[in-house]
């Protein structure tokens, strides 16, 4: 538990409010399963604590999430699933689809629905699967150098795997961030509804936990239930059954390029995106 994480802090800078940190700074807080299982411990703790109504989500360094992990790092083998998937060693399809399943729309989901306020505090680079950390969180304050990109249709599937973007920016907006890859500013990104606000670089940290002081001096079942009122009219509009319905298209995606490339991802993907970074 928290005296082992490697790859998080946790703290409660003011009273009410924990504050979880991904600290991988010199990786750009790429996102290994170990840092997934860890953040999801965190937010666990924050949940349960009693003296905590609000859970603000930062990001060490420059860039809050360059996303996935790539490399061959910490795998299924490492980490205690906490969801009800299994046969993470599975060959074909199953195995895989098994284990995405769990470490990113599992976890993704179940963060949506923490019965507390959440606020994402984000500066720099969020990128694929750093968005997968932020649009769960309720509320997000960025930084006036954030910029949010989704370029992996470039890896021949449709988006990251916790596809919320037509709710995110707009449907419009949706297919072009993914059409293109390109990041919208957070300019942009406040314009479509898709931040709460966005304010200096120098004053992101106590901008966030001032809005987070301010959440928390109402009474913790008013902010429940507005959360979950809210979460259910998403769900009234389609929410979990999009996600679900891409997530299978993706896994076509996933298995094309294994039948084409052995590989998940289709191999030139990485040198187009890189020259349009
Ligand atoms: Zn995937």
């Amino acid at each position: 538990m928290s005296d082992t994480w490697q790859h998080i802090r946790y703290e409660i800078p003011v009273d009410r409010v924990a504050r979880i940190t991904l600290a991988r700074a010199e990786t750009a807080n790429a996102q290994d399963y170990r840092m997934l299982s860890e953040l999801n411990e965190a937010f666990d703790r924050a949940a349960r604590d009693e003296s905590v109504r609000v859970i603000v989500l930062a990001a060490d360094g420059k860039h809050f999430s360059s996303g996935h992990d790539l490399r061959a790092g910490t795998s299924m083998d490492d980490i205690e699933p906490i969801g009800t998937q299994c046969h993470f060693d599975a060959p074909g399809a199953e195995g895989y689809m098994a284990t995405e399943a769990e470490m990113y729309v599992g976890l993704c989901w179940r963060w949506r629905n923490i019965p507390k306020p959440t606020i994402a505090q984000v500066q720099g680079k969020v990128i694929a699967g750093g968005l997968m950390l932020v649009w769960p969180m309720d509320l997000i304050v960025c930084a006036e150098d954030a910029t949010f990109s989704d370029p992996v249709v470039a890896f021949g599937v449709n988006g990251h795997e916790y596809f919320t973007h037509p709710y995110e920016v707009g449907a419009r907006l949706a297919k072009e961030m993914l059409f293109t890859g390109r990041a919208i500013t957070a300019e942009e990104a406040l314009r479509h509804g898709m931040v709460t606000k966005v304010v200096p670089n120098a004053e992101l940290e106590s901008s966030t936990l001032e809005l987070a002081s301010h959440i928390a001096r109402r009474p913790m079942f008013g902010l429940t239930l507005a959360k979950q009122s809210v979460n259910n009219t998403l769900d009234a509009m389609g929410m979990y059954t999009a996600i679900q319905s891409a997530f299978g298209l993706h896994h076509v995606g996933h298995n094309h390029n294994l039948r084409l490339h052995d590989s998940l991802v289709d191999p030139e993907g990485i040198a187009v995106i890189r020259s349009e970074a």
